[in-house]
Parts: C-alpha cells; structure tokens; sequence
C-alpha cells in the first residue's frame, strides 16, 4: 500500500454513512474518512419528498455528530472530489487539497436531470437533497398552481405532498400512466386513479414543451398545445449518476461506477456502493439500483470482501417503497414493465399484484398491503411458480 490515508469515502448520503458504520461494527480499526459536498451530516433523503416538504420533520439526520467523533470518523463538509489519480491513490478535493487513500469508496450517489431547454425561471424545482426540499416547502407554502413534470416515484410523491398542502396540481407524465416504465402500465393506471382521487389532475401519453414567464415560472406548455397556468414546476425527470469527477481515472463507468458483485471497481483499492454503483447482478449483467434498502444489502458484501473476508453477493429479494397520501406502495422482488401482472386485491385504492415471467412469481407490488406483500418473500426467494401464489 502506498498511502496510510486509510479508507475515504467519497459522497455523504445514506451509503457513506452506513459504510462507515458498517466498518467500525466490522472491528475496522483504521483511519475512516467521509468526504461530503453538502454542508450537513449525512441524512435520510426518502421524507424529502414527504415529511420535510410538508413541514412535519426538519430531522433527517442519519447520525449525530457525537456518533462520528466517537467512532473515531473524520467527516469533511462542504469539500468535493474532484479527481481521483488511482495510481497515486489520491483524490484531488475542491479546496486544492490531494487526501491518500488506502480503499477509496465511491458514494456520490445521483444528480437529478433538468431540462435544458428551460429558461432560467424563478419557481422552477428539483428535488435531491434537503436544501432543495426546504426551498420547493418555502415556494409551496405561497403557490397556488403546481406542475410536476415526471410521474415517477419522486414526481408522484411530490404532487401527493402538494395536494396535502394545498396546492392545486398538474402530473404530467409522457408515457401511458405513473410509473409504468417500472411496474408497467396496469399498476400505473392504479395510480392514476389514487391521484385523481385526491384531485390531481393526471396527464399522460404528452410531455412539456416549454416553460414561459417573465422573472418568474407562470405557464407550462404541453405538446399537444395545451397551456396550464403554473406559478410553481416541479422536474422529476430522473436523475444520472454523479460520476463527473471520475473521467479520465480510468475507472470503467457505464451508467454508474462498473462493479463486480462484491462492490469492487475496476481500479485497484476502488469500490463503489449506493445509487451511483453499476453491481454486477448474480445472474451476470449489470444492475444500478436506486433505493433505499439497496444500500445495506451492498454493505454486506462490499465490507467483509473489502476486509478480506467471505461474503456473499449482494441481495436476492430487492425491497422498495413509496408513500402516496395514506398508501404505501411497495415492492419486492424484479419485476419488469413487460412481466405477465396479476391484480388479486383491489378496493379501488388499496391493491396487490403479482409479477409473472416464465411462470415464476419474480416480484409483487402492494398499495396499503404491507402483510401480504412480505408474505411473499420466500416465494420470489425460491423462485415459486406462480400457481404458489394465486391459489
Ligand atoms: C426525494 C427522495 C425520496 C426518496 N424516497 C425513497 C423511498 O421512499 N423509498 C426508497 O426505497 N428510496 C427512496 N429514495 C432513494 C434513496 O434515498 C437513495 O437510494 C439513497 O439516498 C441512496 O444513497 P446514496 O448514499 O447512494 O446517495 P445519496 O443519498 O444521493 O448521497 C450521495 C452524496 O454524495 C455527495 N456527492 C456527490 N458528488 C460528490 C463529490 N464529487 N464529492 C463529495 N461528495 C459528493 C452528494 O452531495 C450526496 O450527499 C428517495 C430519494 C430521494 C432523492
């Protein structure tokens, strides 16, 4: 090893922290050091969307301040990587500074996508971090006319939030229904119907052409002409890894920082987890997921392989969940908008659905089920045939 900078880990979301934790439970007695751009703590994001942005929490932290100095942890705010000489093992940070790493640890998560088009207008919102949340509440509490632009899960749970504050909102959604890229268009047109319900209005199957107003977002345009008043827009169009910082380092990057399944890159002493990490899946192609749970299920393998120890390759049953109004939605397993979907339960809010391919039950999807949804995890576990679940 050339350098006793120890472990860094670059980003200061919910997977850096996590990864730290996770060594010093490991017995990891090295130097740790977590290298944030933002100037919090690492934080939760998913009550982004939900509890801060209606006012209900400002408490996202992932652990106090105590927790670091205790675990002996150095955490640097408000400093970005901004290269990495993986032969020198060293990265270069914004104040000018190089830090040596021993294992350098890549969790920079994501950027969300804007549309470029847009002119620079007041009002108009993204939504990743908690300064974005307490900006989007802070324009929300004055607003009386809202566009979402994307109906996936942020753009979903937004209008939902909006809705409970008050405002008047517009989902707009190119593709046939909410969320339908990912759970396919007959769980999407249940979403619809629980957004439309709580008085959304649901566009689907046109996207936005422009925005227009003078200092201030005052109209959305869609592509097929029609004009909503606006005085506050939301993009929720997805977001790309944050791996700008890593061009030209050699490092392999497709969609994400390029993994084995144990978390390692293609460089030697890298490794990368979280929403901005491309694993290899177990059955051989690559897998770049963005949520929540996924984080833990990462640690377990990148830490014991990182200290030299047997682990096993990430998860088998991937979990995810999204709040909407009174209804969680949540999913375990892979399912894919092309799968066979069988709708068991449905009151006309709440539903359960399973995902069919080949005859196996690869995944279910519950709105307000949360009981039958984790019943069942052995059977997507095991790979049951469907039959196991329709009864
Ligand atoms: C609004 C919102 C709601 C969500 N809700 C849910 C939900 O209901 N359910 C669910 O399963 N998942 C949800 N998620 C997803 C979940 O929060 C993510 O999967 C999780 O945050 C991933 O953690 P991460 O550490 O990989 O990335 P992040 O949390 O994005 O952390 C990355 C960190 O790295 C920093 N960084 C980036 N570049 C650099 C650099 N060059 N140098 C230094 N630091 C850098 C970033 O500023 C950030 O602090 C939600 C996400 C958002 C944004």
């Amino acid at each position: 090893m050339t350098s006793n900078g120890g472990i860094v880990i670059v980003g200061g979301g919910l997977a850096a922290a996590r990864t730290a934790e996770q060594l010093r439970r490991s017995e990891y007695s090295g130097p740790v050091t977590i290298v944030s751009d933002e100037d919090h703590l690492p934080y939760d994001r998913p009550p982004l969307s939900k509890e801060v942005l209606r006012s209900e929490t400002d408490d996202v932290t992932l652990k106090p301040r105590e927790f670091y100095d205790e675990n002996d942890i150095t955490v640097l705010l408000g400093k970005a990587a901004q290269s990495v000489d993986t032969a020198a093992q060293t990265i270069r940070l914004s104040d000018g500074s190089d830090l040596g790493y021993n294992e350098l640890i890549i969790a920079t998560g994501l950027v969300p996508k804007r549309i470029p088009s847009f002119p620079d207008l007041a009002g108009i919102h993204v939504l990743r971090s908690f300064d974005e949340s307490l900006a989007l509440r802070a324009h929300a509490a004055t607003a009386r006319k809202a566009v979402v632009i994307g109906a996936g899960f942020i753009g979903c749970e937004v209008a939902a939030s909006l809705r409970k504050m008050g405002v008047d909102v517009v989902l707009v959604e190119p593709q046939p229904a909410p969320l339908a890229s990912v759970l396919g268009e007959q769980i999407g047109d249940l979403v619809t119907r629980l957004h439309r319900a709580e008085g959304v209005d649901v566009r689907c199957g046109v996207g936005v052409s422009e925005v227009g107003g003078s200092d201030r977002v005052e109209k959305v345009v869609l592509a097929d002409g029609s004009e909503l008043d606006a005085d506050l827009v939301v993009v929720g169009i997805g977001s790309r890894p944050a791996t700008e910082w890593l061009e030209g380092s050699g490092i392999e990057l497709d969609n994400g920082v390029v993994c084995d399944e144990h978390g390692r890159a293609s460089a030697p002493h890298v490794w990368a987890i979280g929403d901005v990490a491309s694993w290899r899946h177990t059955q051989g192609h690559q897998v770049r997921v963005e949520h929540w749970s996924n984080v833990a299920d990462q640690a377990r393998a990148l830490i014991p392989t990182l200290m030299g120890k047997e682990a096993s390759a990430a998860v088998s049953v991937p979990y995810f969940w999204s709040d909407q109004y009174d209804v969680k939605i949540q999913c375990l397993g892979e399912p894919e908008a092309d799968d066979t979907v069988h709708v068991v339960e449905d009151d006309g809010r709440k539903f359960l659905a399973y995902y069919e391919r080949d005859g196996i039950v690869v995944g279910v999807v519950g709105g307000g089920m949360p009981g039958k949804v984790m019943k069942t995890r052995n059977k997507i576990a095991t790979g049951a045939p469907i039959s196991d679940v329709l009864g």
